[in-house]
């Protein structure tokens, strides 16, 4: 008598039935979307742009965000900083150099530094002065520094005229990408 009365399914059997439908897990799947509904305001805002390359990135499959400066074992807000969120291919967004150990030290050749934007060793005349570092100078060059600049003051005129609130305005001029991509947008 109870086979016309519609079941009421568990959650492992939802989820499955979900797998099913999706191709994927629910958790995949959500984190996908997001990733869609992001990469659909970037295009909106054509902020589609790779930090690296300067190239438009076409898909969301080639989205890649990072922290531009690393908070583990620093500052949880920097975790929560969008001043600190970039985009960027995914291939342009590969780790080119083992740093080792878990130590951010990247041993330049001598009178250069490791730009951490750019990635590559530039002369340390290219790099501005930061004494709080241990090589005395910024983890990025000065024209990452200035590309990085002008694309905040961009986003900051969309805020401006999208939404017509001026948005959180606080700007400290250096910071260098981390090595570490968002794990869970990838
Ligand atoms: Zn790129
Ligand atoms: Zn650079």
């Amino acid at each position: 008598m109870n086979e016309n009365k519609p079941r009421v399914l568990s959650s492992s059997e939802r989820k499955i039935r979900v797998v099913e439908q999706l191709g994927m897990p629910p958790g995949t799947a959500a984190n996908r979307l997001r990733k869609l509904v992001l990469f659909n305001q970037l295009q909106k805002h054509r902020e589609n742009i790779c930090v690296r390359c300067d190239g438009t990135i076409e898909t969301s499959d080639d989205l890649s965000i990072e922290h531009i400066k690393p908070w583990e074992n620093r500052d949880s807000d920097l975790f929560w900083d969008l001043d600190n969120i970039a985009f960027s291919h995914r291939k342009c967004n590969v780790v080119h150099v083992n740093h080792g150990g878990g130590s951010r030290k990247v041993i330049a050749p001598e009178g250069q530094s490791w730009c951490f934007y750019c990635r590559t060793f530039k002369l340390v005349e290219q790099f501005t002065v930061h004494s709080m570092r241990w090589n005395g100078v910024s983890e990025e060059c000065r024209d990452c520094k200035s590309k990085r600049n002008a694309l905040r003051d961009r986003r900051k005129v969309s805020r401006f005229s999208d939404i017509g609130s001026p948005g959180a305005c606080q700007a400290s001029g250096e910071g260098s990408i981390s090595l570490k991509p968002l794990q869970f947008l990838h």
